[in-house]
């Protein structure tokens, strides 16, 4: 990847189904309508319907962000109602992944024009190396650099460039930390299911989302792609020249 542009977000099979099922009702509802005289009103009531629940996805910019928390309720309930279909065709995260970048592109949209000031990145503690016993939980400078996992690269990019940020393996502590620290815009990496209960527990701040790469299988010697979350800091949050950095946090009691 580029190290200074964001990829593109193809939203795909998500944005397909969520617009695509309440226009064709829509459009059936019209024609049933023209056809049909007994029941008309009903026919058009649904196509009415059909249109109000489509009509939010067109929303953009400031009113998106406005409207942020209604919109990803919905569109989290979608994404939950076809998730048993996407798990019986062996596309569940992806699925998962084609609202994830969805929301992604919504929240570019908005923050690339209106840089955030005060962005927290969220990490899962488990791209530390499963077998390190460097100390990063107490202090960063306890990592080698070693190149075993991304915690080294990031950790570089964090510290140069102030990034607010929290390892944590609990997400009801993530999410209560998360709302006292009260950020403008989240930067979170971690698995497609975690991603999708963060971004519908946490309506309130917009997320920009990145995906861990499992090559290990869950939860062990995960890693993800660190130029990736360097560009989105870079494009969408204001540069923070303070010396705010926050230590990284570990909660390993999980
Ligand atoms: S990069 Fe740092 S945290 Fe990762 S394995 Fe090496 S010393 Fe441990």
């Amino acid at each position: 990847m580029n190290e200074r542009s964001l990829p593109p977000e193809r939203t795909g099979i998500f944005l397909l189904v969520r617009r695509g099922v309440p226009i064709t009702l829509g459009i059936v509802g019209i024609l049933l309508a023209l056809i049909e005289p007994i029941g008309r009103g009903w026919y058009l009531l649904l196509s009415m319907a059909c249109i109000a629940e489509v009509w939010p996805t067109f929303r953009t910019g400031t009113d998106y962000l406005r409207t942020r928390r209604v919109s990803i309720r919905w569109d989290g309930a979608w994404v939950r109602s076809f998730r048993p279909l996407a798990r019986a065709l062996g596309k569940e995260d992806a699925w998962i992944l084609s609202f994830c970048r969805w929301n992604n592109r919504k929240v570019r949209e908005y923050f690339q024009v209106h840089r955030a000031r005060r962005a927290l990145v969220l990490l899962p503690h488990c791209i530390q190396a499963a077998n390190c016993k460097a100390g990063i939980i107490e202090d960063l400078g306890n990592c080698f650099s070693c190149g075993r996992c991304p915690a080294g690269d990031f950790l570089s990019n964090a510290l140069s460039a102030n990034w607010n940020c929290q390892i944590n393996n609990r997400s009801h502590k993530v999410y209560r930390e998360v709302r006292a620290f009260k950020p403008d815009l989240i930067v979170a990496v971690s698995c497609a299911d975690r991603l999708l209960k963060g971004l519908t527990k946490l309506p309130e701040v917009p997320s920009y989302v990145i995906p861990l790469q499992l090559p290990h299988g869950m939860c062990v010697d995960t890693t993800f792609c660190v130029p990736h979350l360097k560009a989105a800091m870079e494009a969408l949050v204001e540069p923070n020249r303070e010396e705010n950095i926050q230590p990284l946090q570990v909660d390993v009691g999980a």
